[in-house]
């Protein structure tokens, strides 16, 4: 749609919709003073479904409430396709619907004592000069570090002594959907072997009554 318009018709036809709206609030307002104004009657006379000057009163004001509705939509809608068409454009050679994805995004995860992120990493490549592109966005699983266990130090699978696997630092603890995932971090005294453990509870709504 936007190929053929071209991004400033397309914005200005936006922006036309978006004040077309707000015309349309505007004359709502007067309609309902109006109505206020004339009150008492007009209660009565809508009450009784007569007085055909009422009901066309409240006729109208519907049908700009709906109005209102339906432009404000398509404002919105032309801003999402506009904003679309900006970020296709290439940087380089700047030509329009020229980024696309080459590759899969990278999703990593960044665990250190102090933190717990979770990012994205998108690449991009324009179809025409060949130009790579890529950005990272941090991803919010509600990721966080939690608290320390107080299991009982276990046993090293490696130098085979006891009591010797700590848990060194606070867990990695991250939520998808109603499943809730926690990474513990455990380091052996003795010979510095590390492992982790990952325990995965799926969370329920309970309700009690
Ligand atoms: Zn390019
Ligand atoms: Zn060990």
């Amino acid at each position: 749609m936007i190929e053929k318009w071209g991004e400033k018709r397309a914005r200005i036809y936006g922006d036309l919709l978006e004040s077309l709206s707000l015309i349309l609030l505007l004359f709502l307002i007067i309609l309902l003073i109006a109505v206020w104004i004339s009150g008492k009657s007009c209660a009565q006379i809508f009450l009784n479904q007569a007085g055909l000057s009422s009901n066309i009163l409240w006729y109208l004001i519907l049908a700009t409430v709906t109005a209102f509705f339906f432009f404000c939509g398509l404002g919105s809608r032309y801003e999402n396709a506009v904003n679309y068409y900006i970020s296709s454009r290439c940087t380089n050679c700047s030509r329009d619907f020229a980024r696309e994805e080459f590759k899969r995004p990278l999703l990593k995860e960044v665990s250190t004592p102090e933190k717990y992120e979770i990012t994205r990493t998108r690449y991009w490549k324009c179809k025409f000069c060949g130009l790579e592109d890529y950005r990272t966005e941090e991803l919010d699983y509600n990721n966080h570090k939690g608290k320390k266990g107080k299991q009982k130090k276990s046993t090293c699978r490696v130098c085979k002594r006891e009591f010797s696997m700590l848990e060194y630092r606070d867990p990695d603890v991250k939520r998808k959907s109603n499943e809730e995932t926690t990474v513990r971090h455990y380091k052996c005294l003795n010979c510095g072997f590390r492992e982790i453990t990952i325990e995965k509870v799926i969370l329920e709504e309970v309700n009690i009554q």
